[in-house]
């Protein structure tokens, strides 16, 4: 047990981040004590500055520093076209892969009926409003491959279909039961480029 209060409080934020162990807390904390002041500054003005400037775009649901956001803003991307994620982290492993031009819309999460989590606590009727008179011509859903995944693109597909839209799934080049966060560039980019129509 740590006996100075200031280094445990640190060790104690630390082991609270997600993958953190104790051993990596520990570390951590005994790091940012032999940064220099200016350092460790930065590090806590880099952590209260990104909570205060980001927020979600009233478009896509993505985070941006600004609404709408630049991909949402930008007039080179093809707004005919909107790529359907679980999480924010997505938009970004997606736009790693370069050659996808359309936009974004976050449903900050996947349909998991064991969870209680049913299509209102995600932002489909967000998307619903969206998409009316809007000229959508294809929705990708691009919801992770594993059983919520699958289901909320299921869901999505049955509910979209019927509005006139051509709605496709990307292909299974993807690890299932993995995380498209987690996903290399290339296995991304044919994941995308072999997407069916549902
Ligand atoms: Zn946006």
């Amino acid at each position: 047990m740590q006996h100075i209060a200031p280094l445990a409080k640190l060790i104690e934020q630390f082991r609270a981040l997600p993958g953190i162990g104790a051993k990596t807390a520990v570390r951590l904390a005994y790091h940012v004590l032999d940064m220099d002041a200016g350092r460790a500054k930065a590090l806590a003005e880099a952590i209260i500055e990104a909570k205060e400037k980001i927020g979600f775009c009233n478009t896509c649901f993505g985070l941006s520093d600004r609404n709408p956001c630049a991909i949402c803003a930008s007039e080179k991307r093809d707004h005919a076209t909107v790529c359907v994620v679980e999480q924010p982290q997505d938009v970004a492993a997606m736009e790693r892969i370069h050659d996808y031009t359309g936009v974004y819309h976050v449903l900050h999460g996947a349909l998991s009926p064991l969870e209680g989590i049913g299509p209102e606590n995600l932002r489909v009727k967000e998307l619903l409003t969206r998409l009316r008179d809007s000229d959508v011509r294809e929705i990708i859903l691009a919801t992770n491959p594993n059983v919520e995944g699958e289901a909320t693109a299921m869901y999505l597909a049955r509910l979209l279909k019927p509005l006139g839209i051509k709605v496709t799934r990307i292909a299974h080049g993807l690890p299932v039961g993995g995380d498209l966060e987690y996903a290399d560039e290339v296995t991304l980019a044919k994941a995308m480029e072999n997407r069916v129509e549902l």
